[in-house]
């Protein structure tokens, strides 16, 4: 009876293309196979075999269309999509009770249907759609390389549209290393099953680990009938699995006598692969980390970064008047923000239109204060010498877009300084990633605008790494004591790396040193030297 019925669904399945005027024998064809391997999946991985990869296009002709998976992710040939662009999954981090299923060559986890309501797949390109997960299963090794690379294992979430039939699949990529607590009952349960339609019943998490680093293309189901109805996302990166946790998942298929479920790669045939980067990272090692920063946003590779070294006796008197601000004299009311990598205040509109940076080379055009944030250790160096903390009052120049930001130098101190206590305090109540508090804060530059500086034209420290900033560093250094600096250090980046950029190539920038004139005097006075 299963076998009439198996039959029956292809005759039905062929029937549009016979009505097409696709040839009747390949159904001919297909049937003789089929009940030549009655009770085995439909098509194999392996090479030789007449239902290997390469011939799946007479088990569907989909599989010979120009928009298959899976696909080598080439990363210097992506395009960076910087806006948001998040995934959002629904799916109940709690276990629920599955069934798992030897199927087509893989494990395969069913969602019950209760779990399918709650586990919403949006965001992205599926913008507010819902995309429904209904199962998961594993191949091995990976399906999609990055680079040319395969991995141990891929997962693959399978979310649908329930008013389309438009499937958006989830793709995780794990490496052979710590056994992985998530994978533990999947991988037990697969033992279970040892032949090809077996079922079992178990407990298991089914959320998936969404990342804010991942690639999206538009392909198809990577097993016949192969259809070009999927939008396919990535995670960058891998997670591990244990070599006992990817045997009993292979055992699924190597029982089968396929050492393999992987489809080979596809040709991109001129599709377009896209990349989410949410967020950097100061961890030198991380994918979005500091040191690769200009892999993925090209602008962090450009001639005119920051911050730098400063060289004093390289540097160029200037000889333009100094800065000037019209920040209000007294504290004001603003919200500090704990975030990601830094400690912010930003300033509401009306102290933003009241705060106008003017003067050097800015001269009378208008940069309004839009924020102050700081950095731990000193992004900027004097002579190679970087300073405990370094605070950036970042000001904006509404018509054009260009920034002037001013850079003040803490270093430690026995003395705590009566600047920065409103903000300690602050971080006392937004003390953790995201959160916020309102403060009552003296938003001026806490050091004399008519002190010595030094300007050039730079770029934003953090990605994207803008090349639209005049930069003013003051030469003094404020004090700040052991107290206030953990407390900086302590909220500013969770991972527990520097906030600093390292110093940028100047690539003949030019440095200029503002002093002030000395002052009139009627016995001859000697001219003031720069201190380096
Ligand atoms: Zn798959
Ligand atoms: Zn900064």
């Amino acid at each position: 009876v299963v076998w009439l019925l198996v039959v029956v669904g292809w005759v039905v399945r062929f029937s549009p293309h016979i009505m097409m005027g696709k040839s009747l024998s390949l159904v001919l064809v297909l049937l003789c196979v089929f009940s030549l391997s009655f009770g085995a999946p439909q098509f194999s991985y392996h090479y030789a075999s007449p239902v290997g990869p390469y011939y799946w296009g007479s088990i569907d002709p989909d599989c010979n269309g120009m928009r298959q998976s899976p696909i080598n992710i080439e990363t210097s040939q992506v395009l960076d999509i910087q806006e948001e662009g998040d995934l959002t999954s629904t799916t109940p981090t709690t276990p629920v009770t599955t069934t798992g299923v030897n199927v087509d060559l893989t494990f395969k986890v069913s969602v019950p249907s209760s779990t399918q309501q709650n586990s919403i797949l949006s965001g992205s390109t599926l913008l507010s759609e819902a995309y429904n997960l209904i199962q998961t299963h594993y191949h091995s090794p990976s399906e999609h390389t990055i680079d040319g690379k395969y991995y141990d294992l891929e997962a693959h979430y399978v979310h649908q549209h329930k008013g389309t039939g438009h499937l958006a699949v989830v793709g995780i990529l794990y490496t052979i290393g710590a056994p992985n607590p998530e994978l533990q009952p999947v991988a037990s349960a697969a033992l279970l099953v040892p032949g090809d339609g077996n079922t079992t019943s178990f407990s298991t998490v089914v959320s998936l680990p969404v990342q804010s680093t991942f690639f999206h293309y538009q392909g198809s189901l990577t097993t016949p009938p192969c259809s070009e109805i999927v939008e396919w996302f990535v995670m960058r990166e891998p997670l591990t699995v244990g070599q006992q946790q990817l045997d009993s998942i292979r055992s699924v298929w190597i029982n089968q006598g396929e050492p393999m479920n992987n489809r080979p790669l596809q040709p991109l045939n001129g599709r377009k692969v896209y990349r989410y980067v949410k967020d950097y990272s100061f961890n030198p090692s991380a994918y979005n980390g500091v040191n690769n920063w200009a892999n993925i946003w090209s602008t962090c590779g450009g001639k005119r970064q920051s911050p730098i070294d400063i060289a004093p006796l390289s540097s160029l008197p200037s000889p333009l008047p100094p800065l000037a601000s019209t920040a209000p004299a007294w504290p004001v009311d603003q919200m500090l923000k704990n975030k990601d990598h830094t400690i912010q205040v930003d300033v509401d509109p009306v102290n933003m239109m009241e705060s106008v940076l003017s003067g050097s080379v800015l001269l009378s055009e208008a940069y309004n204060l839009l924020q102050f944030h700081y950095h731990s250790p000193s992004e900027h160096t004097i002579s190679g010498h970087s300073k405990d903390l370094e605070v950036h009052y970042v000001h904006l120049h509404e018509g054009t877009g260009q920034l002037a930001v001013v850079g003040v130098f803490f270093n430690l101190s026995s003395h705590c300084n009566p600047h920065l206590v409103p903000i300690v305090n602050g971080l006392a109540v937004a003390n953790s990633p995201g959160s916020q508090t309102p403060i009552s804060v003296d938003i001026r530059v806490p050091i004399s605008l008519t002190s010595p500086f030094y300007h050039y034209r730079g770029s934003l420290t953090t990605p994207p790494c803008s090349e639209i900033v005049d930069w003013f560093v003051y030469e003094a250094v404020q004090p700040i004591c052991q107290s206030q600096l953990d407390t900086f250090i302590l909220n500013m980046d969770k991972e527990g790396f520097p906030t600093n950029r390292p110093t940028q190539p100047l690539n003949n920038r030019d440095v200029y040193y503002y002093h002030p004139p000395p002052s009139p005097s009627p016995s001859p006075s000697p001219t003031p030297t720069p201190t380096p």
